[in-house]
C-alpha cells in the first residue's frame, strides 16, 4: 500500500485549525484519555494521520492532526509502527501473498550424480 500525505491544502488548513497549538488528543499521544496536549508548535510539528496510512486512513483534514515533534515521535512508536505491524500480520494469515518455497521440484525425468554438496541434478538439457 502506497504512503498517501497530505496535500498543501489540508496542511494549511489544518495548522490554522490548530492555532499554533499542538493538536494531540488522548491516550494514543501519551496523554489522559480526552485530553489535549496544546503544546506550542513553534518549536516544530508534524501532521500526524489520526488513523494510520499504514492501516486505511485516508489523507483528510479529519484524518490530520498538527502535532508537536514530541506527540508524533510517541504515537509512532506505541500505536502506529505496532498497529501496522499487526495488520500486516493479520492480512497474511487471512490468506495474502505467500512467500514462495524455495523448494524447486525437479523437472520429471531427473536424474542425480554425486555433487560436493549431496546429490545434484544432472542437466541434461545443456548439450
Ligand atoms: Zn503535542
Amino acid at each position: 500500500m502506497s504512503r498517501t500525505e497530505f496535500g498543501i491544502v489540508i496542511r494549511r488548513e489544518a495548522f490554522k485549525r490548530a492555532g499554533k497549538k499542538c493538536e494531540a488528543v488522548g491516550a494514543d499521544y501519551g496523554l489522559e484519555p480526552g485530553a489535549r496536549c496544546n503544546g506550542d508548535l513553534s518549536a516544530g510539528f508534524d501532521f500526524d494521520h489520526i488513523i494510520a496510512d499504514s492501516i486505511g486512513g485516508e489523507a483528510t483534514l479529519e484524518n490530520c492532526a498538527c502535532v508537536c515533534k514530541r506527540c508524533h515521535a510517541i504515537k509512532t512508536r506505541t500505536v502506529d509502527t505496532p498497529r501496522a505491524a499487526k495488520t500486516k500480520r493479520q492480512a497474511e494469515r487471512a490468506g495474502g501473498p505467500r512467500k514462495p518455497s524455495s523448494f524447486r521440484k525437479p523437472a520429471p525425468g531427473t536424474r542425480y550424480e554425486q555433487g560436493p554438496f549431496g546429490l545434484r541434478a544432472i542437466k541434461d538439457d545443456v548439450r
